[in-house]
């Protein structure tokens, strides 16, 4: 193929969602103790207050030992997780899992009906086709895509849970990167939760749990980022107890002769999604935040808010662009005391 390929990532180093702490003042002896590691190819940072140090920075320290299990079991780039054992037993009959990774994917399934198939971890061979994960950078032919999607669909893998097992069909490939992240998160919570810490704040990669509040505030302030990619805040959101996640154009794409592709495929064409600058989504668990950003992104905001009717537990803050150029917000669900959202001037 001619013209001119470039890659542009920089995924890891911007985070979707900058953290607004600086406000935060103690009104007792409680210190924020904060961490950070470089795990699942992004970074990670978890604040908690507590009065006893040291019982906090070991109960940090187990959260990110959970991370780095979680990466080293489900990362498609490490040819020894569990789920590259899986993908290399696509077309070759039922392939037993460990429960957890069958859980996983029985929940990513439980995402895809919710979404009609917009989030689809079997999506794997059209993020390779468009040079993501670790494929060439490339603009496929309509051919090409034809050929990617006949090996895509979640409603051609079977699962047994009697037996754990899991059939893919042959070529077919699961990526687990737009749902692990969510479930470490949520992980980490539990871990924290366990240790005894009740306000901590959590951050992998821009996946975000909000435990508790920080001491004489009534949640955590979290600053929702301009979907346009520069650093300024658009929206402040303050939570408690809740889950974040956003899915953005900015965050990874590939810009090939001049036009930019991003990510996130929508499954139903083969194409990369277009049409959503970003979709931040508040939820009770990560896991949810996670993968309906990224199901929301392709859905966009009209067919999305269907979907949040049937989870009252769910709210979405989309970023569009208005015919007349502008940035459009459209915010659904129910935005209350526990998940309140400011949209800048
Ligand atoms: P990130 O993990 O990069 O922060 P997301 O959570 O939105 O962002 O997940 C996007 C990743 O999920 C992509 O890089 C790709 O690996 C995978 N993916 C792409 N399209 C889909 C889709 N429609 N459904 C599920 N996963 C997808
Ligand atoms: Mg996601």
């Amino acid at each position: 193929m001619s013209g001119k390929i470039k890659s542009s990532r920089f995924l890891t180093l911007l985070s979707t969602i900058v953290l607004v702490t600086g406000s935060i003042s103690c009104s007792n002896s409680e210190k924020p103790i904060t961490k950070d590691t470089f795990v699942m190819g992004t970074r990670a940072w978890i604040t908690v207050y507590s009065k006893d140090r040291t019982e906090a920075e070991k109960a940090i320290k187990k959260a990110f030992r959970e991370f780095y299990r979680i990466d080293s079991a489900m990362s498609n780039w490490k040819k020894t997780s569990e789920i590259s054992r899986l993908n290399s037993l696509s077309g070759k009959g039922p392939a037993r899992v460990s429960e957890e990774l069958f859980n996983i994917i029985e929940r990513a399934f439980s995402f895809s009906r919710l979404t009609d198939g917009a989030f689809d971890i079997t999506a794997r061979p059209l993020v390779t086709l468009w040079g993501f994960e670790g494929g060439k950078v490339h603009l496929p032919d309509h051919a090409e895509v034809k050929e990617a999607l006949s090996r895509v669909g979640y409603t051609r893998v079977s699962l047994n849970r009697d037996s754990l097992s899991v059939t893919l069909p042959d070529g077919f490939e699961i990526d687990l990167a737009g749902i692990a992240k969510g479930y470490a998160v949520d992980r980490a919570r539990d871990i924290l939760e366990n240790c005894g810490m009740e306000s901590a704040l959590i951050n992998l990669g821009g996946n975000i749990y909000a435990m508790g509040n920080p001491p004489g505030k009534d949640g955590w302030k979290i600053g929702v980022r301009d979907p346009l990619g520069s650093t300024r805040v658009v929206a402040r959101l303050v939570l408690r107890d809740l889950a974040v996640a956003t899915s953005a154009d900015y965050e990874n794409y590939n810009v090939i002769n001049g036009k930019r592709y991003g990510h996130i495929i929508d499954p139903a064409t083969g194409y990369p999604a277009s049409g959503v600058l970003s979709v931040t989504v508040i939820a009770k668990e990560a896991i949810t935040a996670d993968a309906l950003s990224t199901g929301f992104f392709v859905l966009g905001p009209e067919r999305s808010k269907e979907k949040i009717d049937t989870t009252k537990e769910v709210r979405a803050l989309f970023a569009v662009q208005s015919d007349s150029g502008s940035i459009e917000y459209i915010k659904i669900g129910e935005f209350g005391p526990t998940c309140r959202l400011t949209l800048k001037k």
